[in-house]
């Protein structure tokens, strides 16, 4: 189903099922492709807000963020007193910090920014996270409560700190490459990472995968992700539980809920 087509459908009925995928029409998706194809090359974080207008999402005017590469002000204080406000979307560069397999969603600290600047005049929201080819959006189908309940999770950098903590080659290096300034700085973090802990990035985007999915469930907000290779619409797909689904599809998707859980603990006994 098309997300306009999904907004519209959500608000005009607060508990329209959830959809296992979501199309991102093209002229949204092409300007989400613009944004982080430039945001890896320049190591800076880039986004907008987003606007429900005549049943249409609509892109806000373009922002940038630190040169320091790590965060943005998407202007929520004052963006979400307008009528239209439903969102934002911004880019999270790792490429050339960390490499390739560092795909990372939601941080932390967005998710906390979400959950305590709710739009002030809709009753859903969306936030769309670019990070290398992926693209992750999370959907609010109520205002969230006031803060994230990170006790349901493990913190997303535990095993990042932990490197850095536990090995002295790499801390050494990063502090190294720390000081220095502009492209040079990312190159020779990201040896760093390559050099002395080369499993740092893809255990980093596992960790924020996992908080996201964790909080997700507990809130009973949808997440859903999506590669943007290629051009036209992107098709992103529910990796959260269903908020709001058919009698049938939650008795299914319970029974692989205890499955899973089962799996993790252990060994399975087939009866
Ligand atoms: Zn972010």
């Amino acid at each position: 189903m098309l997300l306009d087509h999904y907004i519209a459908s959500c608000l005009g009925n607060a508990q329209y099922y959830t959809q296992s995928e979501l199309k991102v029409g093209s002229v949204l998706a092409d300007k989400i492709r613009g944004r982080i194809q430039l945001s890896e090359a320049n190591v800076q974080e880039l986004g907008f807000n987003l606007f429900w207008l005549s049943s249409k999402l609509w892109a806000g005017q373009f922002l940038q963020g630190s040169a320091s590469g790590t965060t943005i002000s998407l202007d929520t204080t004052n963006a979400r007193q307008k009528p239209g406000y439903i969102g934002d979307f911004h880019t999270h560069p790792y490429e050339k910090k960390m490499g390739g397999g560092a795909k990372l969603p939601f941080s932390n600290g967005d998710l906390v920014e979400y959950f305590d600047k709710p739009p002030l005049h809709q009753p859903i929201s969306l936030h769309f996270v670019a990070s290398s080819d992926q693209l992750y959006l999370i959907v609010f189908r109520g205002t969230p409560p006031a803060e994230p309940d990170f006790t349901v999770t493990t913190p997303e950098v535990v095993r990042l700190n932990e490197h850095m903590m536990n090995n002295d080659k790499l801390s050494t290096a990063y502090m190294k490459a720390d000081s220095l300034t502009g492209m040079a700085k990312w190159a020779a973090m990201k040896k760093a990472w390559e050099n002395h802990a080369p499993q740092a990035a893809a255990e980093f985007a596992e960790d924020t995968l996992r908080m996201n999915l964790d909080l997700a469930n507990h809130h009973g907000y949808e997440f859903y992700m999506g590669s943007l290779a290629g051009t036209g619409e992107v098709t992103l797909t529910l990796q959260s539980r269903y908020v709001y689904c058919s009698t049938v599809t939650r008795v299914f998707s319970t029974m692989g809920e205890a499955y899973e859980a089962q799996r993790r603990a252990g060994p399975i006994t087939l009866m």
